[in-house]
């Protein structure tokens, strides 16, 4: 090859830095990586998605960091692919671009009342108490006395949980403060988890379970007549090891005798979402509840409610996409176009397989995509269009503020810093405005 291969990644979550390792471990390959990242600080939903007070798969971040300060990868913060900077010109300017944006829009039900003031998507308020800039600080206020979750994940586990989280617990976590003081005042006192289908087909694991079942603050409600399992259920159990762990957990939770904790988090299963129901904003979520061959609706108060149904990609503008996944076309990574593989665009993570799996299963699925691009340029060496140079000065980012490596280490330092001064180990700044100013603060003594 004329000069070193040179790859974008769309995204710095850990699939795209899964592939920004795969291509820079490997010697022969020569390659140069930048990651973009539309936001100015990386790691995607690690960040803005694992849940504040899971610190210990956060600190999956330290792995994360060592990817991104290889010599060979660089990260380029602040720039959104799609209108910063034009997927094409990207594709002009590299030997290859890899999509790895992920799928952070929350999925809707498509149901009546769904847009009523009151109800919000699990993902909105996983991004707001994440500190994401791009949720409003004042996005949630938690009048609300009972709030319905409809969806039966590890996510929907994880809104739950942050409900009822006192702010001792939350001070010890790196969430803004008023997102500390909001939830600290929440007025909610009754959660009620809503599963469609029966407990067997529940979508939760049985550790975030417990760990729900742990806390101090809530006492866990689960009605044993839900547990009482048809043909199908105990044909999926038995198929099942997983489901087996979480019905063993949900049975021990129905036998528990309530302690009397301020608040409660029920769980409810075989009811299917209808409509929601109020005139200026939600009353109470109508559902059908499954009687074998019937269903009879069941009305549940709730003044606050959260959709936890999945997360869909988006469409970035020059990109395959299909609407109904909320995926990008591809086979083993490579990205499909209308007139068959789009030359030099591969995808990887949720963005290729959908929102499926932990931290842990973007590895392979980074490195069959990183195989498919080997495969392909070993077969015919990518050629970019452009001339050679610096793709970051080439695509005219002039006007931007890029944030660096070194600007994200500094937004690092300021959090850390804030945090000390709060008493607290860290806290993230939440809104644009000081995560770039802070990136671009004269504290470069570091290093
Ligand atoms: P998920 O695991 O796919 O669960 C989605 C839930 O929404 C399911 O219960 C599903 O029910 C339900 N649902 C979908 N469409 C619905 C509809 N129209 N009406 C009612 N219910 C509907 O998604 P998630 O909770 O967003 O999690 C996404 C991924 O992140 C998962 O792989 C999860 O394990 C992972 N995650 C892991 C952790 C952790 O490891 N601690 C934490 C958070 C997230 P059906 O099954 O009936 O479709």
């Amino acid at each position: 090859m004329a000069h070193p291969l040179s790859v974008a990644v769309v995204g710095s979550g850990p699939s795209g830095a899964y592939c920004a390792r795969l291509l820079t471990e490997d010697g022969s390959l020569d390659a140069r990586v930048d990651v973009y990242e539309r936001l100015p600080a990386p790691y995607g939903l690690v960040r803005y998605g694992v849940a504040p007070d899971h610190q210990k798969i956060k600190s999956i971040t330290a792995s994360l960091a060592e990817i991104l300060e290889h010599p060979r990868v660089r990260f380029v913060g602040n720039v959104a692919v799609g209108s910063d900077v034009s997927l094409d010109g990207l594709r002009r300017h590299y030997d290859a671009v890899i999509l790895a944006c992920g799928a952070s829009v929350g999925r809707r039900l498509g149901i009546t009342g769904e847009d009523l003031p009151g109800v919000f998507s699990a993902t909105d308020f996983v991004a707001w108490y994440s500190g994401h800039p791009d949720a409003a600080v004042d996005r949630f206020s938690l009048t609300a006395e009972q709030a319905v979750v409809i969806g039966v994940g590890n996510v929907a586990l994880d809104v739950a949980r942050m409900l009822v989280r006192t702010a001792d617990e939350l001070r010890r976590t790196d969430v803004p403060e008023h997102v500390v003081e909001v939830l600290a005042a929440s007025s909610i006192r009754e959660i009620t988890i809503v599963g469609r289908r029966g407990p067997a087909f529940a979508k939760f694991t049985s550790k975030e379970l417990a760990e729900l079942g742990a806390l101090e603050s809530a006492d866990v409600v689960v009605d044993p007549a839900d547990l009482i399992l048809d043909e199908e259920q105990e044909a999926a159990l038995a198929a099942n090891p997983a489901a087996r762990r979480v019905l063993a957990k949900l049975r021990a939770m129905a036998d528990r005798e309530p302690r009397g904790a301020r608040r409660s988090i029920r769980f409810a299963f075989a009811c299917r979402p209808a409509e929601f129901l109020g005139t200026t904003a939600v009353e109470a979520v109508r559902f059908q509840r499954s009687l074998g061959r019937s269903s009879e609706p069941v009305d549940v108060p709730a003044q606050f409610v959260l959709r936890s149904i999945g997360y869909r990609g988006s469409r970035l503008a020059d990109m395959p996409f299909d609407e109904r996944t909320g995926t990008v076309p591809n086979d083993v990574g490579r990205v499909i176009g209308p007139d068959g593989p789009v030359p030099g665009l591969y995808a990887a993570g949720w963005i290729k397989r959908g929102p499926t799996g932990v931290i842990g299963t973007n590895r392979p699925d980074a490195s069959e995509t990183v195989r498919a691009l080997v495969d392909d340029m070993r077969a015919a060496p990518l050629k970019r269009a452009a001339a050679p140079g610096d793709p970051v000065d080439l695509l005219g980012l002039g006007g931007k503020a890029v944030v660096d490596w070194a600007g994200w280490r500094a937004i690092d330092r300021a959090e850390r810093e804030y945090g000390e001064r709060l008493g607290r180990h860290r806290v993230k700044l939440h809104d644009r405005t000081r995560l770039l100013d802070a990136a671009s603060a004269p504290a470069a003594s570091e290093d």
